[in-house]
């Protein structure tokens, strides 16, 4: 069987785990989440960043710190996971959701104009498949209009946008260290955020159970009290330990999943060209992080076959989001079937092929070879 995803182990894991539990310390913000905050600030040039449980909880600070409330608006995708609109949700505020473009699936910038009105507060685009948004025209209407821009970069760590690592171009970031994204530490995030000292200020206590404990022990305050809302989201010191071994493989893991994406591209060319599918495109300005690998076929029909003829075959092709507007949850904010028809369109014809650092040359063959007799 070939897997849709496998996590990959660079070895230092362990060593670095076992040194957490030598120090006893694995609570939250230890050495090791420490690390983790420093490599990110560092790495991809962010004012502040801290590690979360996930890129779930990322977003929900981002939304608790924005001050999202009943009547608020926020525009999204509908193309995209669940906890981008459950974030504003938990906020009372209503997620507005906005087309994609076809060329790379992201939230398309015109459609946003389009739905902005007085209660629009922000914008979250999502960097689908580790390839950035148009995050010029995104940040040009949040000017304009005076919104903030939460990006959720779960799929991009280590991407760019125009030389800049995305989750370092919006108001604040969400990365995700799920054990399915490319660098992983089993569940984890980090919320990132880039200029506004303030917001700074408040994401460190929302994610501090609403305390200023972290300004305590910088020695700031010479007590730590209840100053705002918040709850917890530290993840132990021991996911941290995990995660800086695979940031010390950063680049090697991106490079190994390139291999794997120009295989399929090379492989899966003549079928683009016989008009069978479509291969996905990265636009000239942005830096992929080779997240996703997919194809969209020509219908969901076509899709929906050779997705179970791969499966026969022992080959882990997967189809991805039911558009949030379409699901049940989506219809009780009086959204419907029909109402995005691109993004309805796109999410029927697309299969995910199987990515990870150590698939084989000679299984990508074999998967190719499939796709190509089964087409
Ligand atoms: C994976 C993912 C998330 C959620 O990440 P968790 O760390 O599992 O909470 C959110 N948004 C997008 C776009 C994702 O791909």
């Amino acid at each position: 069987m070939i897997p849709f995803n496998k996590l990959y182990i660079t070895g230092k894991e362990e060593i670095y785990v076992k040194d957490c539990l030598k120090r006893k310390h694995i609570h939250g913000d230890g050495y090791y989440t420490k690390k983790v905050n420093k490599f990110i600030e560092e790495k991809f040039n962010t004012r502040k960043a801290l590690m979360t449980t996930s890129c779930s909880s990322a977003l929900d600070i981002a939304a608790i710190s924005l001050n999202l409330k009943e009547g608020d608006e926020v525009i999204m995708p509908s193309y995209t996971f669940v906890s981008t609109a459950n974030a504003v949700v938990l906020r009372g505020a209503k997620p507005v959701f906005a087309e994609i473009s076809k060329d790379t699936l992201n939230i398309d910038p015109r459609d946003v104009e389009n739905k902005i009105t007085n209660n629009t507060k922000a914008i979250f685009p999502v960097h689908y498949a580790g390839v950035s948004c148009d995050m010029d025209s995104i940040m040009d209407i949040a000017k304009e209009y005076n919104l903030k821009v939460v990006e959720d970069a779960a799929q991009g760590v280590n991407a760019r946008y125009k030389g800049k690592y995305l989750g370092t171009i919006g108001d604040i970031a969400c990365y995700s260290f799920h054990e399915t994204k490319n660098y992983s530490s089993g569940e984890g995030g980090a919320i990132l955020v880039n200029n506004d000292n303030d917001l700074c200020k408040r994401a460190e206590i929302i994610r501090e159970k609403g305390t200023n404990r972290s300004q305590f022990f910088r020695g700031e305050v010479d007590k730590y009290t209840w100053v705002d809302v918040g709850s917890s989201y530290l993840p132990s010191d021991m996911l941290a330990a995990f995660l800086c071994a695979q940031f010390e493989k950063i680049d090697e893991i991106q490079e190994s999943r390139k291999k794997v994406y120009d295989a399929y591209y090379v492989g899966l060319n003549e079928l683009e060209k016989q008009g069978k599918l479509k291969l996905p495109i990265i636009p000239e300005h942005c830096e992929s992080n080779y997240h996703m690998f997919y194809i969209l076929l020509n219908s969901e029909k076509e899709r929906d076959s050779l997705m179970y003829k791969l499966k026969e075959r022992n080959i882990g092709a997967v189809f991805h989001y039911i558009p949030l507007h379409e699901s049940p949850m989506g219809q009780k904010f009086g959204y419907k079937q029909g109402d995005l028809n691109i993004t309805e369109d796109l999410s029927r014809r697309i299969l995910r092929l199987p990515m990870y650092p150590e698939l084989k040359a000679q299984e990508i063959e074999y998967i190719v070879k499939n796709i190509k007799g089964i087409l």
